[in-house]
């Protein structure tokens, strides 16, 4: 095997766990994106069988998705375009978010004896979904023949406790939420928290949270605290075979454009990974763990492979495994240094694993 994804499911289940006891509220795993890389299915699976309630999505092919792989608890896909076959989600019983009165509209035109389940999006400050103007113009008729059961909203800096944005944006939320009871629409559950609410901000948990990030036993946020400050278990760890061993001469260069050379005499080891996987081209600072010590990633990163400077003591040969990251409990480099390495942050290293990168689902192997 080339490089493969190893994805430990019981982590998943001991985050899930972990999280609900925080919040002491209901949990929506968030799915989206393959599950952060994850897996979609093995990993929802997982979550529900962990407590999960709730699974949620962004796109409605996601949760067409986990139908037709036989799952049956409760979907909230909330980034449904407009135009898209609205009738299909309701017959599969996909929840369905609104965050104008257009989507409300079509959701309401494929409604029919079997009503649509709806959670309004409101813009409490993000700027991006939801309903902010339009939110006083919505009328009883704009919300007839569907069922409104959610009202919900995102956090745009949870990921800084101390912001008086996230108060703000809570204020607008309750807000919201009251003009929505005056409405006479008391039974609808109310959800703001990611992640990084979840783990700061227990005011802010109200009937369920929407974990996506450290439902991977990833932190939010590094500034934040650690995956383990946390007590997250990080879920995937990707590896890769030598593909070939070799010493070279001080002054060597490496790779397109000559980029680096070799400041001794040393041994390279060639990865078999590359941008088409997922391993940022712009990464600098990070490697592989091999044979128990850090090897860094010297010259550019290939498509399909890049080169790390073994150290000229290194006992690694062709064919042996290199942890790219894992949760970093004995030396490897994590999912966090490879997002610092790459001027972005973990969860575009794990959503950004390519499809060619088998995932294995097993306990990690080192
Ligand atoms: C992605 C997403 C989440 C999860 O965010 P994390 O920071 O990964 O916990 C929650 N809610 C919505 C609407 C999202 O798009």
């Amino acid at each position: 095997m080339r490089a493969e994804a190893i994805v430990d499911l019981s982590a998943i289940k001991h985050n899930v766990a972990l999280l609900k006891e925080k919040s002491g509220t209901e949990l929506l795993a968030v799915v989206k994106a393959d599950a952060y890389g994850h897996g979609l299915v093995a990993t929802a699976q997982a979550a529900i069988s962990a407590g999960a309630s709730m699974l949620g999505v962004a796109l409605l092919e996601e949760a067409i998705t986990l139908r037709d792989a036989g799952i049956t608890a409760p979907i909230l896909a909330w980034l449904v375009q407009p135009g898209s076959d609205f009738k299909s989600a309701i017959d599969r019983d996909i929840e369905l978010a609104a965050g104008s009165r257009k989507a409300l509209h079509e959701i309401q035109a494929a409604s029919s004896e079997k009503r649509a389940r709806v959670h309004l999006e409101l813009d409490t400050g993000m700027s991006r979904g939801g309903f902010l103007g339009e939110w006083s113009d919505i009328e009883a008729a704009d919300v007839a023949g569907i069922e409104i059961v959610g009202v919900f909203s995102h956090f745009a800096r949870a990921d800084e406790p101390g912001e008086a944005q996230n108060q703000d944006q809570l204020t607008r939320f309750n807000e919201m939420v009251e003009t929505l009871k005056s409405f006479g629409f008391t039974d609808v559950k109310r959800h703001i928290s990611n992640s990084a609410a979840t783990l700061t901000n227990p005011a802010a948990a109200f009937d369920m949270v929407r974990v996506g990030i450290a439902l991977y036993g990833l932190t939010p946020d590094v500034a934040m605290g650690s995956a383990k400050d946390f007590g997250l278990r990080p879920a995937m760890q990707l590896r890769a075979a030598l593909y070939l061993v070799k010493d070279v001469a001080a002054g060597t260069p490496v790779g397109y454009g000559a980029s680096e050379s070799t400041s001794r005499d040393t041994k390279l080891g060639v990865v078999t990974m590359g941008y088409a996987d997922g391993i940022p081209r712009i990464a600098k600072g990070a490697g592989v763990w091999v044979n128990g010590k850090r090897a860094p990633i010297i010259g550019r990163v290939s498509m399909d492979q890049f080169v790390v400077d073994l150290g000229p003591d290194s006992t690694a040969k062709s064919g042996d495994w290199v942890v790219v990251f894992g949760n970093g409990s004995h030396g490897e480099y994590t999912a966090d240094d490879w997002g610092a390495a790459s001027g972005s942050i973990n969860y575009e290293i794990v959503t950004r694993i390519g499809p060619r990168v088998p995932r294995i689902y097993s306990a990690h192997v080192y």
